[in-house]
């Protein structure tokens, strides 16, 4: 892509209304504009990120086994009165008439949705397990939308359900979702630490909440600093290995880890004092099993293997994909501005020519813009006759992890610059070089763009 023909309107002001890092550097790299409160646009390179993010998502869900659907936006109340939620989701419920004077509602999650969709066509237990998910926008008529995408009123969230006949098929699926979960945030270059929840509306007794640290977010927490040390990393997971989803969830969830809605202070003084930890997270995903809530209410029932009706035992499993990006920009910037890990980045890498116009240097962009592009690779090719000091400002403010960066002087010793955004640190290398080395480091992050 070339910076000239593209849509990037950065903001050199600090817009006044942010009050946290994250939301300000989306509006000043030009990712999102605000339409009401709480309601965003995505311009262009904020679109690109939230699609990476949501892709590592499907690519993670499919790896778990998770079938995905699409439900609508726009719901009828006559299912959430079936359930008993209508009246109990009170106000964060946006609440529409149609014409006909029917009670419709803007999706806030989809348990009934999706519940009916189940009771409609699954009739036996051969049928289970089965996960349904869908990654789609929803509303919730918050009392105080703000920070951006972190507490909006409209957000895109993967929603998943799972139904099965036993309450140890369930919790099976449950530790699936933490496993599938952790592999997720991992490879969105983030630490999300499964925290023990308390379940809210949605009801039920198991339930763990991901929590990104960071001192903008609105969760209270308490942990064992030692959970800090755990990574995923690049294990291999059979997901119907129930022993070894179960291995994993004992490993991410025996350490004290708590929201202050679960704290207990008892608990915690037995962590050894110099581990004990109080800091602030941002809630990224939250798994629940909830058991028969909803299948009894609304008879999602299964021929069992004896012949009798049961009623299925389910769960449900969030992500917070629009507030990822929010997530992993507290998480990773500097005073410049934004600092993508690799696997989200909206550009694998910007090209800076320093001088415009000068037909060496153009062709040599050229070239390494093409040479990129065959490689897989989406580059960012500053082209426009600005200053060198004003495209690393913008190169540094959208955050793309490496610049290459192309000068005369460079191109008569055969080299151009690598430089990565995160350390700082600069190579001098020739531009096949330069271009073998993006390919190497990319190779594991490699995600459907768009
Ligand atoms: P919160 O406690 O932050 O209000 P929640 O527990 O009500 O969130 P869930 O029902 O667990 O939310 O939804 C799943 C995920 O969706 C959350 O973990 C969070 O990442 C995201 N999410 C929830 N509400 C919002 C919102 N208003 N704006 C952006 N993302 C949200
Ligand atoms: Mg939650």
């Amino acid at each position: 892509m070339r910076l000239s023909r593209y849509f990037l309107p950065v903001l050199k002001e600090t817009p006044a209304e942010a009050q946290i890092v994250s939301h300000r550097l989306m509006l000043r790299a030009g990712m999102i504009k605000q339409s009401a409160a709480g309601i965003y646009s995505w311009l262009p390179l904020g679109f690109k990120v939230l699609r990476k993010i949501e892709n590592i998502v499907h690519e993670e869900q499919a790896r778990a086994g998770h079938i995905p659907i699409q439900m609508p936006t726009i719901q009828s109340a006559d299912l959430w009165r079936e359930s008993g939620r209508y009246d109990d989701y009170g106000e964060e419920m946006l609440r529409i008439k149609d014409r006909g004077g029917r009670d419709m509602l803007f999706t806030p999650t989809a348990e009934e949705l999706v519940t009916d969709i189940f009771r409609s066509h699954v009739n036996s237990y051969k049928d289970l397990p089965l996960t349904l998910y869908q990654i789609q926008w929803k509303f919730r008529d918050e009392v105080r939308p703000r920070f951006g995408v972190m507490r909006g009123r409209e957000f895109y969230m993967k929603d998943g359900y799972n139904f099965d006949l036993t309450k140890e098929d369930a919790l099976h699926a449950y530790n699936r979702h933490l496993v599938s979960y952790l592999r997720t945030y991992e490879r969105m270059g983030l630490q999300a630490i499964p925290m023990r929840a308390d379940s809210g509306p949605i009801g039920g007794d198991d339930t763990h909440e991901f929590l990104v640290l960071a001192e903008t977010g609105e969760s209270e927490v308490f942990y064992d600093s030692a959970v800090t040390d755990l990574t995923f990393g690049d294990r291999e997971i059979d997901y119907d290995d129930v022993a070894q989803c179960a291995g994993v969830m004992e490993e991410f969830t025996t350490k004290y880890a708590r929201t202050d809605e679960t704290h207990e202070e008892a608990l915690f003084n037995e962590v050894p004092e110099e581990r004990r930890m109080t800091a602030r997270g941002i809630e990224v995903g939250q798994i629940f099993y909830f058991g028969t809530k909803y299948s009894e209410a609304m008879g999602a029932t299964v021929q069992g293997p004896d012949g009798k009706p049961v009623a299925v035992h389910m769960g449900s499993h969030g992500i917070g994909v629009s507030r990822l990006l929010g997530a992993i920009i507290e998480a990773s910037h500097d005073e410049n501005g934004i600092i993508w890990p690799e696997g989200v980045t909206p550009f694998h890498a910007g090209i800076v020519n320093l001088k415009q116009g000068d037909e060496e240097a153009d062709a040599a962009c050229e070239a390494l813009e093409a040479a990129l592009e065959a490689a897989g690779l989406e580059p960012l090719y500053d082209d426009r006759k600005e200053r060198a000091g004003g495209k690393f400002a913008t190169m540094d403010l959208i955050g793309l992890p490496w610049r290459i960066t192309v000068g005369p002087r460079g191109l008569k010793n055969g080299v151009v610059e690598l430089t990565s955004r995160r350390t700082g640190e600069s190579e001098e290398l020739p531009p096949e070089a330069a271009v073998a080395k993006l390919v190497e480091i990319y190779k594991d992050h490699m995600v459907k763009g768009l």
